[in-house]
């Protein structure tokens, strides 16, 4: 606590020196840096997302051909959180857990939102839902998002009515890379009068303004969230900024000169995914410098995780998790992550105990000194003070996934060192999943009542569960009704 107000008066007094050397600044610029300790009592969240980035595609989780040295520097002077789990296995449902704090099937969004244009007014993750972006701002935080939304698309859902004040990227699940190529798509279906244009190809925005983008997309990304740092840097609040690169999901598309460092890999679509990492990983270091220049390295926590798992089919690699990208298998829904803050977060570390991006919501109004509504209705927990004495922070609290498919549902729970999971075709199986992170051995039959006790416990959380608002594909909407969705009681029949 003395170290941290040491630090506190130390990052008071520099900013004190900076503004006074800078001379340029006007009188109520000046005045405003007297607030400046409350800001250096509160930290900077810098927030990494990923998408679609394989378990074991990131050199400190083992990579033994992606190299992604940036990334490895801030990890190993932090901890890497090796047991961390998203809300769901896919893109939209796991990212609207991991802004509003509660599983998305409790309102609702249990399924991708619909591709842009097929989007119809109103559709978007409900408005009852207050985002984390919002309560940090309204806290005073300076909030950017840049990159892939993904969480409603028209009016009222977008990042700048749902918290954040400044949004470069793209609104739809997703988007093509080259500039060049994408936009010349574009054109050519508006000159040919498509209506339905897939919003890979169209152009990006700036707070609702089209912008005609040039670079590379994961570079361009970069870039803006560097632009959003030095603009953090120069106001008294401390702020928050959501990094949500769209890499590397599909397309695979990358550049040439990334591509180029591994020429060791032959598989060429592992080649170009690994490029795509490279890409993201450079840009992080960009961030990370930027940060350091402004002088707010110190005093940011920086979190970097994936959206659900990776596909082997287009260059992941999920090993040693079973699986991948939209199962409830780890490879699912486990994903790799670190936090990273100098002083505050070990450095050099390992938390094996299991957490979950519902958790980030609560942790984060902890650091940002918001108290949170009596009666709130968040899924996870504020870790910070287990996470930093290494200490579990849910002895015995449950991890729940489920993936609705074509008539029937995958779910699993974890607590603690124990896995049940029902996924595809198969019944219900058994795993301790703290020494048998692949899941290969079912231990089911040894221990009949740990199983039951789980089922019972995720059969009781679906009761939370409320009927999909949307569903992707489209063709989802029958087939939910033709077959008695989500068939619940099926699904917990332990017998199955
Ligand atoms: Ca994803």
């Amino acid at each position: 606590m003395i170290k941290k107000n040491i630090k506190n008066i130390l990052v008071f007094s520099i900013t004190i020196i900076l503004v006074a050397c800078s001379g340029v600044k006007n009188k109520s610029q000046q005045e405003s840096t007297t607030v400046t300790k409350g800001k250096s009592s509160r930290p900077n969240i810098l927030f990494v997302l990923c998408d679609d980035l394989g378990y074991a595609d990131v050199g400190f989780n083992g990579s033994k051909d992606i190299i992604t040295p940036s990334l490895d520097q801030l990890a190993n002077s932090g901890t890497v959180l090796t047991s961390a789990y998203v809300t769901h296995a896919f893109c939209g449902p796991s990212r609207a857990g991991l802004l509003t704090g509660r599983y998305p099937h409790s309102f609702g969004s249990q399924f991708n939102l619909p591709k842009n244009s097929e989007v119809t007014v109103g559709e978007g993750i409900p408005l009852s839902e207050k985002f984390m972006s919002k309560m940090l701002q309204e806290s005073g935080y300076y909030t950017g998002a840049v990159g892939k939304w993904h969480l409603g698309a028209v009016p009222g859902y977008h990042p700048n009515d749902r918290g954040f004040d400044d949004f470069y990227g793209f609104l739809g699940g997703g988007h093509e890379y080259f500039p060049s190529e994408f936009i010349a798509k574009y054109e050519k279906q508006v000159a040919n009068g498509v209506k339905n244009i897939w919003d890979y190809l169209t152009p990006l925005e700036h707070n609702g303004k089209e912008v005609r983008e040039t670079e590379y997309i994961t570079d361009a990304l970069s870039r803006e969230a560097i632009r959003f740092v030095n603009d953090a840097s120069k106001k008294e609040q401390p702020f928050f900024l959501y990094v949500s690169y769209n890499a590397p999901h599909t397309p695979l598309q990358a550049k040439e000169e990334d591509m180029k460092v591994f020429d060791n890999i032959k598989d060429k679509d592992r080649r170009t995914y690994a490029g795509m990492v490279y890409a993201v990983d450079r840009g992080v270091g960009e961030i990370v410098d930027a940060l350091k220049a402004t002088n707010q390295y110190e005093n940011t926590l920086i979190v970097f995780l994936s959206d659900n798992g990776g596909r082997p089919d287009k260059g992941a690699d999920n090993s040693p998790l079973k699986g991948r990208k939209g199962d409830t298998w780890e490879g699912g829904f486990r994903v790799p992550m670190f936090f990273h803050w100098p002083n505050q977060v070990k450095a050099g570390n390992r938390y094996n105990h299991p957490v979950s991006a519902l958790d980030f919501y609560p942790t984060f109004a902890g650091l940002a000194g918001v108290t949170l509504p009596e009666g709130n209705k968040l899924d996870g927990k504020d870790i910070w003070n287990d996470f930093s004495s290494g200490k579990t922070a849910r002895n015995g609290g449950m991890i729940f996934s489920m993936r609705h498919r074509n008539g029937f549902s995958d779910v699993s729970v974890r607590q603690d060192d124990w896995k049940a999971t029902k996924a595809y075709k198969f019944g219900w199986k058994l795993y301790n999943i703290t020494n048998d992170i692949g899941e290969e051995k079912d231990l089911s039959s040894q221990n009949p009542e740990k199983l039951k006790m789980l089922v019972n416990a995720a059969e009781a959380w679906s009761k939370t569960h409320t009927e999909p608002r949307w569903f992707d594909p489209e063709n989802l909407r029958e087939v939910w009704k033709d077959k008695e969705m989500a068939k619940f009681k099926e699904t917990f029949n332990i017998n199955k």
